[in-house]
C-alpha cells in the first residue's frame, strides 16, 4: 500500500485494459478496485468500458461505499463497489478484487454446474477450490450476501449464479492472474468436453501436489483429506454432462494391413439397407 496513488490509477487504468482486451467484460460490465489505506478504496467508476479510463476516472470511496472525494472527470463510483468492500471487510489480507463475467467461467455459473476440481495443477495450484454463489440481482445487497459465506481464509476465486466471477488477492496483477487462470482453465475444461473424457488426478496425485503447493507458501485445507479421495466431490455433475463414455481402443491393423467392412454377410447387409430406401421411396 505505499505505491504512490497516481500509480495505483494508472494500473488501474492497464488492468482494466488487459481484461477488456481477454474479453472478459463488454460493454460496460465489471469493475475493480484496490485497497489504498485502511479506510479508502479505489475503485472504477460506473457505466463506462473498462478498456479505455483515464486514470483519473477512478473513485475513492470509504468503507461504507460512500465516495468521499469528488472525482475531477465528474464520475461515479461503481454500484458494485459493496460486494469489494465486503471482501475487504473480511479479508485483512485482501488489496484488490475484479469483478467480472468471463465468458468460459460464467458459462459454468449458468449452467449451475459445480466447477471440477482435481483435473488440470495450475487451477489448484493458484486457485484451488471455486465455489459458486446461488443467483442474486446485481446492485442489491444480496449479491454481497450470496458471496461472503463462500469465502474463506484460503478462498480467492467465488462465481457468481448466472452472473460471472470475483477474484481477489495481495495486489492487482495478481488478482487479474487469478480471473485469466480461472478462464483459461473453465475454458481447458469445454475444450476437454469435446475432445473427450475428463481424466481426474487420483488421490496420491493431488495430495503430492497440494504438498508442492504448501512449499510455496500456499496452504490449502484440503490437503488434510487428499489422500482419503475427498477431492472432487462435486464433480460429478460436470462429469455426467459427457454424453460418450471412453472407449477402449482396439486396434484391426495386422502390420499395416487394416481390415475393412467387406466380405458376403457385410454386402448382404448394403443391400436389405438399399432395398429399405428404395421401398420408402415408392
Ligand atoms: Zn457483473
Amino acid at each position: 500500500m505505499n505505491t504512490p496513488l497516481w500509480q495505483l490509477k494508472k494500473q488501474m487504468s492497464e488492468i482494466g485494459h488487459r481484461i477488456w482486451l481477454k474479453g472478459f467484460c463488454a460493454g460496460n460490465e465489471g469493475n475493480h478496485s484496490v485497497r489504498i489505506s485502511e479506510d479508502r478504496v479505489l475503485c472504477t467508476p460506473t457505466g463506462l468500458s473498462k478498456g479505455f479510463l483515464d486514470p483519473e476516472e477512478m473513485c475513492i470511496v470509504d468503507m461504507d461505499g460512500t465516495q468521499v472525494e469528488p472525482n475531477s472527470m465528474g464520475r461515479k463510483r461503481t454500484s458494485e463497489v459493496l460486494v469489494h468492500l465486503a471482501i475487504y471487510k473480511k479479508r485483512s489480507d485482501v488489496n484488490a478484487v475484479i469483478h467480472s463475467h468471463p465468458p468460459h467461467a460464467t458459462a459454468f455459473a449458468i449452467a449451475r454446474i459445480p466447477l471440477p476440481e482435481g483435473v488440470h495443477p495450475e487451477a489448484e495450484v493458484f486457485l484451488g477450490k471455486v465455489k459458486t454463489a446461488p443467483y442474486a440481482t446485481p446492485s442489491k445487497p444480496e449479491l454481497s450476501e450470496s458471496i461472503m459465506p463462500l469465502i474463506g481464509p484460503e478462498t480467492n476465486t467465488v462465481l457468481m449464479g448466472n452472473h460471472g466471477s470475483v477474484s481477489f488477492s495481495t495486489d492487482l496483477t495478481d488478482t487479474f492472474y487469478k480471473l485469466e487462470i480461472l478462464d483459461a482453465y473453465c475454458r481447458l475444461l469445454i475444450l476437454t468436453r469435446q475432445v473427450g473424457a475428463v481424466n481426474i488426478l487420483n488421490q496420491s496425485q493431488m495430495t503430492e501436489l497440494l504438498e508442492v503447493k504448501k512449499s510455496f507458501g500456499l496452504p490449502d485445507e484440503r490437503l488434510a483429506c487428499a489422500a482419503d479421495g475427498c477431492i472432487g466431490s462435486e464433480n460429478q455433475p460436470f462429469l455426467a454432462t459427457f454424453g460418450v463414455t471412453p472407449a477402449t481402443a482396439t486396434c484391426d491393423c495386422d502390420g499395416g494391413d487394416v481390415k475393412r467392412p467387406g466380405g458376403p454377410e457385410f454386402e448382404a447387409m448394403v443391400q436389405t439397407i438399399t432395398n429399405q430406401i428404395l421401398a420408402s421411396q415408392k
